[in-house]
């Protein structure tokens, strides 16, 4: 049984050194209580590389547990149930999944298709009774993600993002810095995120199947790091962008956007989005009082900073194994997390991206009045 003691002893962090981390991190706490109570029952739909990473980082949790899969592909079925022991029951098509309704072994499906599907299978899954967790993007507009949130909701089942930050311990640490105070006035940040995409036949280059270019797929996490590393919601933005390889980035398919997004507070973020550098994965959050910084900021890790009051020093964890832990808790529960990985939290991010492809077309500020209220 994993408690709070041994997971930080596991982690060679010592509570000392970290005395905000429970009340950051309350899921945590809990770990220890649901290891003999109820665990969430997972399906994976789509195979690919990421459902690799989450499956293999399933195997260590305590709360959430892979029961089956849904897949195109018979063999890669056949292998996933030898390799995680799935019981054939479990196991489903994309022609068959609806079937899921009456399968009482299954709670919730955890969607990591290209991004275009994600919209589609949600519904089917909601209608299915299940509870839903989906990739980011969650869809590829707002308005796809409005129909998300309102599907979920008219079946009674709960639609979380997979937005493995917002547990990430080193990440919880950066906004208590800022929400306690020890910045000062937050007033800047900058987000940069980027890779150098490869193969130029991949579905992340492929607009239908994308619905954009580097913007969906690594640009948001720099809209919804400087929203929680600010603590506030943009209301407007601008955007530049550039293409040095029309071939390669077809129209529609974003190669390098910058963007800046202003703040009601006064705080502005200035970030850029690129398919075209590595090493390119940098937060930077200045305040009247101080700083921080975070290098890399949303890679698999280990998440690495450092403050004007020395390094960061929360726990390395395996994100995944952590966000799966701590949505069983949200979902079977009722636990509330730090920063929200619910429908709405996606629905935002969608519509800061709807925003910058407007801003770039048509070279106006897009103001967006409606974050708040949402
Ligand atoms: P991938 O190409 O490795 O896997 C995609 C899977 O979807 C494949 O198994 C493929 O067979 C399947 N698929 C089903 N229908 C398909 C179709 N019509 N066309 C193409 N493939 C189809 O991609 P990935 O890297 O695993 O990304 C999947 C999703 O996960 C994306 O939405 C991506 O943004 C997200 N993702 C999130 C993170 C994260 O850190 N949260 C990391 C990587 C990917």
């Amino acid at each position: 049984m994993i408690t709070r003691r041994t997971f930080i002893q596991k982690t060679s962090v010592t509570a000392a050194s970290i005395p905000f981390i429970p009340k950051l991190i309350p899921q945590f706490d809990s770990i220890a209580q649901s290891a003999s109570g109820e665990v969430l029952r997972v399906v994976l739909m789509g195979l690919g590389s990421y459902a690799n990473r989450v499956a293999k980082a399933m195997e260590t949790c305590t709360r959430a547990k892979l029961v089956g899969v849904i897949s195109g592909t018979p063999s890669k079925i056949e292998e996933w149930k030898k390799q995680y022991n799935l019981p054939e029951k479990n196991c489903y098509t994309y022609e068959n999944y609806s079937e899921i309704e009456s399968n009482d072994d299954i709670d919730a499906v955890y969607i990591i298709t290209p991004n275009s599907l994600h919209c589609e299978q949600t519904l089917k899954v909601a209608q299915a009774g299940k509870h839903v967790i989906c990739e980011k993007p969650m869809a590829i507009n707002a308005k796809e993600a409005r129909q998300m949130v309102d599907a979920c909701k008219m079946a009674g089942v709960q639609l979380l993002i997979g937005y493995r930050m917002h547990f990430e311990p080193k990440t919880l640490e950066a906004i208590h810095l800022r929400s306690s105070g020890q910045l000062g006035t937050p007033l800047f940040f900058q987000g940069l995120s980027g890779f150098r995409i490869g193969d130029p036949k991949q579905w992340r280059l492929n607009k239908k199947l994308a619905g954009g270019g580097a913007m969906m797929d690594i640009g948001i996490y720099s809209i919804n790091g400087a929203r929680y590393m600010l603590g506030e919601e943009p209301i407007w933005v601008t955007a530049q962008e550039t293409k040095t390889d029309p071939i390669k980035f077809k129209e529609g398919v974003d190669e390098t956007i910058q963007f800046q997004m202003g703040f009601a507070s006064g705080a502005v973020a200035s970030c850029l989005s690129t398919y075209s550098m590595n090493d390119l994965d940098r937060f930077y959050l200045n305040g009247t009082n101080g700083f921080v910084e975070m290098k890399p900021s949303t890679g698999y890790g280990p998440i690495q900073g450092r403050s004007h009051l020395g390094s960061l020093t929360a726990a390395v964890v395996t994100h995944q194994t952590v966000q799966m832990d701590a949505m069983a808790g949200i979902i079977l529960q009722n636990e509330t997390p730090l920063v929200p990985v619910d429908g709405n939290e996606g629905l935002k991010d969608m519509i800061i991206i709807d925003a910058v492809y407007e801003a770039v077309k048509t070279n106006k500020k897009i103001l967006l009045p409606e974050l708040n209220a949402i």
